[in-house]
């Protein structure tokens, strides 16, 4: 799997080597001496670490570093231009506003952390930066929330979902954000046009509850939010990103890349929000540029890594279940069930609307919902997630695969467009 020689790379100060991992073949790599870090994430000495085909990276160091690179890369080039100083700035004024809520004498509930807000277009590094500012706040033993709202490229868990988790430690660059306490809705499509309605009620929900998780935990409150955004940024897409700003009661937004058209018209449009500040930042020339058709299989990647783990460590489990051991529920009418009537076509993009089994549920990927009722469907996160497989019309069965061997932790299914199908 890995080439016989290995090769060092020597990096200057403040530089980064910036590279692409083949799509076929994994790649390793490990510091040697230095220090260096992966998106604010400090590598450990001489342990390798492996990273999976198709992943975009730099590792970057402040003072001077060397690593050992084991395989071939796509692309690989060192550069010495980066904004990490500026995105470091970032980082320490909200360093400041932490302190300062801590030290606050003012009553614990009106005194909250900085709640930043990343704006940009698709690819200009609004994830990335989301991971610097938590990784280097959990270095310095701050326990900052972590919002994802973007729907299209997910990286809490599976695309088509808006979901938050508290950070307590750097996240590994590898496998990700840690799911155990997350809070996860699901909305079931990658694009948001498919449901405005259900979209905004889900930011409301998850800034809902996360308001009343911080009321018990002064820690996370002082620790604040950085809050992920789609890269859908003209039209509705505006319209949302207005809404998010809005319903997380934002105190900084952040816009990449972006002339200062974007900028103005935000703050045109939230002149009357108070305490609302604006930065306009660089994108990192290194930041990846990715095509449609690479964004869906990134998404398909994605799912997969739900199923198989990022290194295809986890194992799957494939389980049959008779129809009347569960229940698909679609949120509102996208168009998509050819089992839904005519009637039940409504305009409420609310409407809880049960499906009816049969083959147009194959490579569908469904949520399990941990609502006691249909009508609270909307308002409860969800256990995880579900691919189905076969559905069997004659023996009323439906086989589906899972990354759980336990049975379903609940009854009720929540289907929307996102499919999956093996690669
Ligand atoms: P966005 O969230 O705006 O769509 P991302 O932050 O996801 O953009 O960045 C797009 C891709 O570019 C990701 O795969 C990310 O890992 C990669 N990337 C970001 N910054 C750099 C960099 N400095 N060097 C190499 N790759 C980078």
């Amino acid at each position: 799997m890995f080439g016989p020689q290995t090769r060092r790379v020597k990096l200057e100060k403040q530089s980064e080597l910036r590279i692409q991992v083949q799509r076929t073949s994994p790649l390793r790599l490990r510091l040697l001496d230095g220090k260096a870090e992966i998106f604010g994430y400090e590598l450990p000495h001489e342990g390798w670490v492996t990273f999976p085909p198709l992943m975009t990276f730099a590792v970057f160091t402040w003072y001077g570093a060397t690593i050992e690179i084991d395989g071939d890369t796509e692309n690989e080039y060192i550069s010495c231009e980066t904004p990490m100083v500026n995105y470091l700035e970032v980082h320490n004024s909200l360093l400041v506003q932490r302190h300062r809520v801590t030290c606050s004498t003012r009553d614990s509930v009106s005194s909250q952390g900085p709640r930043v807000v990343i704006v940009g277009d698709t690819d200009s590094g609004k994830s990335t930066l989301a991971k610097m500012l938590l990784n280097w706040a959990a270095k310095d033993g701050w326990k900052p929330t972590f919002v994802d709202l973007n729907i299209g490229q997910s990286s809490i868990t599976i695309p088509g979902t808006v979901s938050a988790t508290p950070i307590r430690m750097p996240v590994d660059p590898v496998e990700g954000f840690p799911l155990d306490k997350a809070l996860v809705h699901y909305f079931g499509h990658a694009n948001p046009n498919v449901n405005l309605g259900l979209y905004r009620t889900l930011v409301e929900e998850l800034a809902r509850e996360l308001k009343e998780e911080f009321s018990g935990n002064a820690e996370s409150r002082a620790s604040g939010m950085v809050i992920d955004t789609m890269g859908f940024i003209v039209r509705e897409g505006y319209t949302l990103l207005l809404h998010a700003i809005r319903t997380f009661n934002a105190s900084l937004v952040i816009v990449l890349g972006q002339e200062e058209k974007l900028v103005n018209d935000l703050k045109k449009d939230l002149k009357f929000k108070k305490n609302l500040q604006f930065l306009n930042l660089e994108k990192s020339a290194g930041v990846f540029s990715r095509n449609s058709d690479f964004r869906k299989t990134l998404r398909n990647n994605n799912i997969q890594n739900y199923f198989y783990g990022v290194t295809n460590d986890l194992t799957v489990y494939t389980k049959t279940v008779k129809f009347s051991d569960v229940q698909v529920y679609q949120i509102g009418d996208f168009r998509e069930s050819s089992s839904t009537s005519a009637h039940q076509r409504g305009n409420n993009p609310l409407k809880i609307i049960p499906v009816t089994i049969d083959e147009h549920l194959l490579n569908k990927v469904l949520a399990i919902s941990y609502a006691k009722q249909p009508h609270q469907i909307i308002s409860s996160i969800v256990a995880g997630f579900v691919c189905i497989k076969n559905v069997d019309i004659g023996e009323e069965r439906i086989t589906y695969i899972s990354p759980s061997a336990a049975e379903l932790p609940s009854k009720t299914l929540i289907i929307g467009t996102l499919t999956w199908h093996v690669t």
